[in-house]
């Protein structure tokens, strides 16, 4: 099993074939999912004592499991948030799986995160954050605003000096906010005061001061962090950070940025300047295997502070210890920078290497440019629903998500039409709500995706 025998040269040749031409599928099929009787029909028992052998297994893989899978890569693919990971980092995730690192610690993987650093540094510059920012690549967003919300109550019960350590926190952020904000105080028993979002969903500076100036005595004690969202997953809008840095900067507490999809948004010169305040916030976060095209799992948290996160999050245990005693002397600097310590987790992959691969192999420049190919196709599509007479485009596009309405359809018209879409693999995009209305929405992170894919699916609701 972990020797190379007579089998292994034929698995690696069918493994790395299999993976290549994946990865060379232009388009890849979209597929659809499959119920359990379906599966255990077709796969079968696949776990048994004297094992299948490896190509029986890529076998039941190829022709059974990975059709039950969407190929989120798919140019029509535009549900939820979908992914477009590069050529790059695709074939480096093997790489990175291949090399056995254990990505916690700099003792273990000093190579491996410094290539994940300067990627990091790379959105700190971008968010105009300060040369000592740094932070870590944590599985997704959910994890990296619960990191990063931690952090922020620990600053905020440090410095109160113990009055605050049984006091039940709370934080504000807006009704557009992500649903894992919410996730995150269920875990950490805290309180969420929600402020109005605009029409759009957008957090403004006069419901941001209102719901503030409504605070009273007791809240304002308990308040620890304002959450920003730059862009809103369902509509895709860019909450005034100016005002919600001014209104943490106020109460002083910490400012939390929420690009899990949108902070890629940075990258493009054409919108850059709706990201403005971000430069003021503690931490932010942005998932690269969303809108920055790397594989899962992919998000990178970063801090304005690092020292306070690794006050919250550093783990203590015997075995653990030699790691923050070896390079006490130099605990500042980058060269023991222990990724465990920046987030609620202790081992790690390397997650953050097939993005930082990709981003040594093509440069900034292609990400910019990669970023307003897709801006250009959401306005593209904007425009194709605001002329066809069945449809009507519910919000403006800020960022790449567009979001619209089939004239006289019910929500049971929706689902049936989106259903058949995905069953004949032509497109997936399922409903979503736009207040109480089912509506449309299409979330375009992929290159691929062409003005002319839009079209054939705004035929198809006609
Ligand atoms: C997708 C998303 C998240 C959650 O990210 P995961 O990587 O799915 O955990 C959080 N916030 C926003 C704004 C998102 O769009």
């Amino acid at each position: 099993m972990h020797r190379p025998d007579a089998a292994s040269e034929a698995l690696t040749d069918a493994v790395v074939r299999y993976a290549v031409d994946r990865v060379r599928m232009m388009p890849p099929p979209l597929d659809h999912p499959l119920s359990p009787d379906e599966l255990r029909e077709r796969a079968g028992r696949t776990i048994t004592p004297e094992g299948l052998g490896g190509l029986e297994a890529l076998r039941v893989f190829g022709d059974v499991l990975a059709p039950a899978c969407l190929s989120v890569d798919h140019p029509r693919y535009l549900s939820f948030v979908p992914a477009a990971p590069t050529e790059a980092s695709i074939l480096f995730d093997l790489v990175v799986g291949a090399s056995s690192i254990y990505g916690g610690s700099w003792l273990e993987a000093s190579g491996a995160v410094y290539a994940e650093n300067e990627a990091l540094r790379w959105l700190a510059d971008l968010a105009g954050f300060p040369p000592a920012a740094g932070g870590v690549f944590v599985s997704g967003g959910t994890a990296g605003n619960l990191s990063a919300l931690l952090a922020a109550r620990w600053r905020w019960r440090e410095r109160a000096g113990g009055r605050h350590d049984r006091t039940r926190g709370l934080m504000l952020t807006s009704g557009g906010a992500h649903s894992s904000v919410a996730q995150a105080a269920r875990a950490m028993d805290a309180d969420v005061v929600s402020v109005p979002a605009d029409p759009r969903g957008k957090l403004t500076r006069s419901a941001l001061d209102a719901t503030v100036a409504r605070l009273d005595d007791d809240e304002r004690e308990r308040l620890f962090a304002v959450i920003a969202t730059s862009g809103t997953t369902n509509a895709g809008v860019v909450d005034d950070l100016a005002a919600a840095a001014d209104a943490a900067a106020d109460l002083g507490v910490w400012l939390h940025v929420d690009g899990a999809y949108g902070g890629a948004g940075l990258t493009a010169s054409s919108i850059r300047h709706l990201y403005d305040g971000i430069e003021r916030a503690d931490s932010f976060i942005v998932d690269p295997h969303k809108w920055l095209f790397a594989p899962y799992d992919s998000c990178a948290l970063v801090y304005r502070d690092p020292a306070v996160a690794r006050r919250a999050h550093t783990q203590h245990a015997e075995y653990l210890d030699v790691l923050h005693t070896e390079h006490e002397h130099a605990s500042q600097n980058a060269f023991d920078w222990n990724p465990s310590d920046y987030a609620h987790h202790l081992s790690r992959r390397a997650r953050g290497l097939p993005f930082w691969f990709s981003l040594a192999t093509y440069g900034t420049e292609a990400y910019g440019e990669a970023v307003e190919a897709t801006l250009r196709t959401t306005h593209a599509g904007a425009e194709l629903v605001r002329a066809a007479e069945h449809l009507e485009l519910v919000v403006e596009p800020e960022l790449t998500i567009v979001m619209f309405r089939r004239l006289g359809w019910t929500a049971a018209d929706y689902q049936r039409w989106s259903d058949a879409q995905l069953r004949d693999g032509e497109s997936f995009v399922t409903p979503s709500a736009w207040g109480d209305e089912t509506v449309l929405r299409w979330c375009i992170v992929n290159p691929e995706t062409t003005p002319d894919d839009l079209a054939a699916i705004i035929d198809s609701l006609r």
